[in-house]
């Protein structure tokens, strides 16, 4: 093989000639590179490696030009020299002004307002000042203000983490940081207020609980400042209609307690007759007067009950007695019938035998007729006697019939009065307490007697609630009020105010000697303890004391009581606090 170029070109053009090849250009050089054994990349025009190398270093290298170097180092492999020109200019057309940029303006001035008003490690007047410098510095040179410019908002943008607050990358991150104002925070927190504060409260709306529901799922999703764009107006919409629900809602509240005030108030005047129902009435009534409050409403539900199924077991013993004494009439009444019954027949056979005497002729028949009389007259003594006796045992069944109905109806009476009482402890009720409050005020304003009034409250009782369980702490009000009745004297009155709070009506008792009452309960407690599976349990309580003054409102005393009470607690529990 000939080794130095000489050589290489005699023997090419032997070889045109041998295979009787056109010796144009192409085909020598063809020859002679496959003499030579040149390897492929070394054919190439030693032009082609400077042309790519100056596409490679343009400022901007667009897709355009990348595809352009691939064409034209082709096309030089190829020996197509013609195409690459267009190329070229193409390409360094593209560069042309705006290619000196490093971003487009309008860009970089909505980025950097963007920044301007964010979050951020600078404030605004540093913000500013860096502006005004790169304004100065670099203001008459396009390229270089632009490229500045584009470093301020880097540098803006990069110190304020929280401002894109729907960059979901950052608010993981925020999420793993435990940053509370973070957008995963507040979208755990709607999500949370969708679905378990609002969607099971919806229940009778089932179109706005399923609305909740996919608003929950969809605020779940939310990744990006266009998906909250989308849920936003959405969520006013539902907003807007569950305002609607709920104002709806409470118009028919309102409606419904009218209504059942209305009809408290008539039905009151209907019963007249029937007594044992306007305890009932009276209750309801009560609770309808005042601002709608469950506890109330649920006692108030236990004690009808209760009442209405007692009630319902006598009043069916009253129709069972009603329907005694009805017998007990129409026995009578058929006793009376039959007394005149006999008599009348009685009467009948007198004047046959008065007739039969004038008409009889001899003794004999005289002596039959008298015979008979007698006989009719004795049975008929004797049907009377009967008759009377078993008119004397009815009269006896219906007077202990009436007597009956006298006592199941007093019966019921007293078991309306009960609504006058609290269910668990057997203490006044606050409706029982108004009663009382009313006789006793009205009785002290008549004979200037003293009304002392105390408000107790057991200390930490949701505390004994909580370790001891609900019933026990049940039992624990029972106890006190067993515990103040036998201390109080008959005259005394004791009153359930609220849950673990109650009130003593003291008549003519004066304030020290009402102290003393109630610093006695305390002692007694600490004797009697309160028992609870075995163990002793102290129930202690603070209360406040205070007289009822001439015409004074009830509130305003229980008031006052209560204001001693609250120093009481203030002042470490367990004491008697007095409010002359
Ligand atoms: P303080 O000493 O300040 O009075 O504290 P306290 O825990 O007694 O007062 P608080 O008012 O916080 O709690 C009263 C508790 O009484 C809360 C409630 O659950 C309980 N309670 C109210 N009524 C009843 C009831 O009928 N039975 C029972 N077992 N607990 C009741
Ligand atoms: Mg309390
Ligand atoms: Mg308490």
């Amino acid at each position: 093989m000939a080794q130095n170029p000489t050589d290489i070109a005699r023997e090419t053009l032997k070889q045109l000639a041998m295979r009787r090849i056109l010796p144009t250009p192409d085909h020598y050089g063809e020859i002679y590179h496959a003499i030579a054994g040149t390897p492929e990349s070394e054919r190439i025009h030693p032009l082609l490696p400077i042309l790519v190398a100056m596409l490679a270093g343009l400022p901007r290298q667009t897709p355009e030009i990348r595809r352009h170097i691939a064409a034209i180092q082709e096309a030089g492999r190829k020996e197509d020299w013609e195409s690459i020109p267009p190329m070229l200019l193409h390409s360094v057309q593209q560069q042309g002004t705006q290619a000196q940029l490093t971003r487009g303006w309008a860009d970089l001035i909505r980025e950097l307002i963007k920044h301007w008003e964010a979050r951020s490690r600078y404030t605004i007047a540093q913000k500013r000042e860096s502006l005004e410098r790169v304004l100065i510095n670099f203001g008459g040179d396009a390229e270089a203000l632009n490229e500045k410019l584009d470093g301020l908002a880097r540098a803006w943008s990069e110190s304020a983490p929280d401002s894109n607050l729907i960059d979901v990358a950052s608010s993981e991150s925020a999420r793993a940081t435990g940053d509370a104002g973070s957008w995963g925070d507040w979208r755990t927190a709607l999500v949370s207020v969708l679905e378990i504060g609002l969607a099971g409260r919806l229940s009778a709306y089932p179109e706005l609980a399923a609305e909740t529901r996919s608003l929950a799922r969809e605020a779940e999703a939310v990744g990006s400042e266009a998906d909250l764009q989308q849920l936003v107006p959405r969520l006013k919409k539902f907003w807007l209609r569950l305002e609607l629900a709920s104002d709806q809602e409470q118009r028919l509240c309102d409606g419904l307690l009218n209504l059942l005030r209305l009809l408290t108030s008539n039905m009151s005047e209907l019963v007249v007759e029937d007594e044992w129902l306007h305890g009932q009435i009276a209750t309801v009534q009560d609770i309808v007067a005042q601002p709608l409050d469950m506890n109330l409403i649920y006692d108030a539900e236990i004690g009808i009950k209760e009442v209405i199924y007692k009630q319902s077991l006598l009043k069916q013993n009253l129709l069972e007695a009603q329907a005694a004494v009805k017998n007990m009439i129409a026995t009578f009444v058929d006793r009376l019938g039959f007394i005149s019954n006999s008599t009348d027949q009685y009467h009948t056979r007198i004047s046959q035998y008065a007739e039969q005497i004038q008409q009889a002729n001899n003794v004999g028949t005289l002596r039959t007729v008298m015979e008979g009389l007698v006989q009719d007259t004795r049975s008929m003594q004797l049907d009377v006697q009967r008759s009377r006796d078993e008119l004397l045992l009815a009269r006896q069944q219906a007077d202990a019939a009436e007597t009956r109905v006298h006592e199941l109806e007093r019966e019921m009476r007293a078991i309306s009065e009960q609504v006058r009482s609290d269910q668990l402890t057997g203490a006044l009720n606050r409706r029982g307490l108004e009663e009382t409050y009313v006789i006793e005020a009205a009785r002290i304003e008549r004979a200037g007697g003293k009304l002392a009034v105390a408000l107790l409250d057991i200390d930490n009782f949701k505390q004994l609630n909580d370790q001891s369980g609900h019933a026990a702490g049940d039992s624990a009000l029972i106890h006190l009020v067993q515990v103040i009745k036998d201390l109080l004297r008959p005259t005394d009155v004791v009153a359930r105010y609220g849950g673990e709070e109650f009130v003593l009506l003291l008549p003519d008792t004066d304030l020290d000697q009402a102290e003393q009452v109630l610093q006695r309960l305390q002692r007694e407690l600490t004797r009697r303890f309160f028992l609870h599976e075995n163990r002793k349990l102290l129930i202690t309580f603070s209360a406040g004391v205070t007289l009822a003054r001439s015409g004074e409102d009830r509130l305003a005393v229980l008031t006052r009581a209560d204001e001693a009470m609250y120093r009481a607690k203030q002042s470490g529990k367990n004491r008697v606090e007095i409010a002359p």
